[in-house]
């Protein structure tokens, strides 16, 4: 018999802790979660994911972005877009995936505790929130997530410096903003204000951007976001940000200096450890505030796991709920496989990017002979029909086994899209089943059979050669 209130105490309710509580509670075990009441969800719903991406389809739908092939340069749903527009889309599905969340963890009995926790004991966690309560479980889930790192060199005013978690308080949409770190995040973003009209500069130190995706695409990118007057400015870095009531002015250490309405900051992210008393449970994070774990998500103190971006990469939604809901199988012994090999990457700039497996480069640097097959959208009647000419689908194809190695997708559906050669590749499947398979006419997915005819047919000239 236990002594303890709970059997497990999830502390963060983000995709992370949410699955590893339902997890724990399928079960049949007590559970409760630990949260703020104003951030059931986690970051995901309240900060991240969900609004930047609700965020997304309202600047494509009120711009009529990608309709413009179809209607001409000056088509707008909407021609005085406002942030209260763009924010009404965000708040209204914020608010139904908040209950979504909330129903999920009653609906299964598990207890849903307000505030924040922190440790007092390796199996007990003090809760401070809108009441002060103490609470024990036989296994703990930190699931804390991360927040923006803030140099400290910059005066973030929540007005016209911010980062990734303000730019949702802007009061206005700004004509022009400095973006600095062409992450993820920071490119998304750009992307979207580029398509509402403001004129962004991408300010990255790095030479390069998105470098573990595929550079054909990465090109494609930024020659569309170029197309929207967006400005890059590659090997810079940033050494003061002025601000008056108008306006900032970025100052390089090359000596440029870019004046802009708003600066948002995009430069990484802080795991969320500092103030959980990690020491009173034995722990300890490293300088960038993450926690490591081992192949079953038990940090060095056996009965309490780490999932989500607090452990670090690849920080996703959907990879941070599948390691909730494997850190709570192995706590309580039920028989799991490890977590999926093969991940997605979504980057949902204007276009979207998707890929899964394997890149050129990394065949390349392994010695795995491939060859790739490509279908651009423009040649799809799907892709005609929607207005979108630029888009793309590459397959990366052994010319050993024919199996697919790698797909990356560029342009509309291409986060959805991705999934088909996911599964193909997930089940071992060949070029030639992709080959062989009928597809709905006209779609996108059509674009798997163009690219997969494209790859068999280059395979074929090299087999014929070498006979
Ligand atoms: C702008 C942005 C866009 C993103 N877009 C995507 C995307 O398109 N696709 C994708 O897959 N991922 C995206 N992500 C990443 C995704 O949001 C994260 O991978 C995911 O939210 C991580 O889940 P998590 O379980 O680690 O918890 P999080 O969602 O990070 O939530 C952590 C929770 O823990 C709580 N917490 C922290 N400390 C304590 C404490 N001491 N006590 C109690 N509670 C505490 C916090 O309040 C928070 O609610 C994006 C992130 C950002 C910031």
């Amino acid at each position: 018999m236990t002594a303890h209130d709970y059997d497990l105490i999830v502390i963060g309710s983000g995709p992370g802790g949410q699955k590893a509580a339902i997890a724990a509670a399928k079960l049949g075990k007590r559970v409760a979660v630990v949260d703020k009441h104003d951030m059931i969800g986690g970051v995901c719903v309240n900060t991240g994911t969900i609004p930047s991406k609700t965020l997304r389809e309202a600047v494509l739908y009120l711009t009529g972005m990608n309709q413009r092939e179809l209607y001409g340069a000056s088509y707008r749903v909407k021609h005085d877009i406002t942030i209260v527009d763009l924010l009404a889309r965000t708040q209204h599905v914020i608010g139904r995936e908040v209950e979504v969340v909330r129903a999920q963890l009653l609906r299964n009995h598990v207890e849903l505790v307000d505030g924040h926790a922190r440790f007092v004991d390796p199996h007990t966690v003090a809760v401070e929130g809108r009441a002060r309560t103490t609470i024990s479980a036989d296994k703990i889930v930190i699931a804390t997530g991360t927040r923006p790192a803030r140099p400290n060199a910059v005066d973030f005013d929540e007005a016209r410096v911010l980062d990734s978690d303000e730019i949702l308080q802007l009061e206005t949409i700004p004509a022009s903003m400095v973006v600095v770190g062409a992450g993820v995040i920071g490119i998304e973003y750009a992307s979207m204000f580029a398509a509402l009209g403001c004129r962004v500069t991408v300010v990255e130190q790095r030479e390069r951007m998105l470098e573990f995706c595929d550079p054909e695409i990465v090109e494609s990118l930024k020659f569309h976001l170029r197309d929207l007057a967006v400005t890059f400015r590659f090997g810079e870095k940033v050494v003061d940000v002025a601000v008056n009531e108008d306006a900032t002015v970025t100052t390089l250490a090359s000596g440029k200096r870019i004046p802009a309405e708003a600066v948002m900051y995009s430069a990484g992210r802080q795991g969320m450890t500092e103030a959980l008393d990690l020491e009173k449970a034995g722990l300890q994070a490293d300088r960038r505030g993450r926690l490591e774990v081992g192949p079953h998500f038990q940090t060095s103190v056996e009965h309490i796991y780490a999932v989500g971006d607090v452990i670090g990469f690849p920080a996703l939604a959907a990879t941070s709920m599948d390691q909730g809901r494997l850190a709570a199988y192995h706590a309580f012994g039920e028989p799991a496989h490890e977590l999926g090999a093969l991940q997605p990457i979504g980057i949902y700039t204007i276009p979207e990017i998707s890929y899964v497996g394997a890149t050129e480069a990394e065949l390349t640097t392994s010695s795995v002979p491939y060859e790739t097959g490509t279908a651009r959208y423009r040649e799809l009647a799907r892709g005609q029909i929607a207005g979108d000419s630029y888009g793309m689908l590459k397959l990366l194809v052994s010319t050993t086994d024919r199996k697919i190695l790698g797909v990356h997708v560029f342009g509309t559906g291409a986060t959805d899209l991705v999934h088909i050669g996911q599964a193909v590749m997930g089940c071992g499947g060949t070029v030639d089943y992709l080959v062989n398979a009928i597809f709905n006419y006209p779609t996108l997915s059509e674009a798997y059979k163009v690219a997969a005819l494209d790859a068999t047919n280059k395979i074929r000239a090299l087999d014929r050669f070498s006979t």
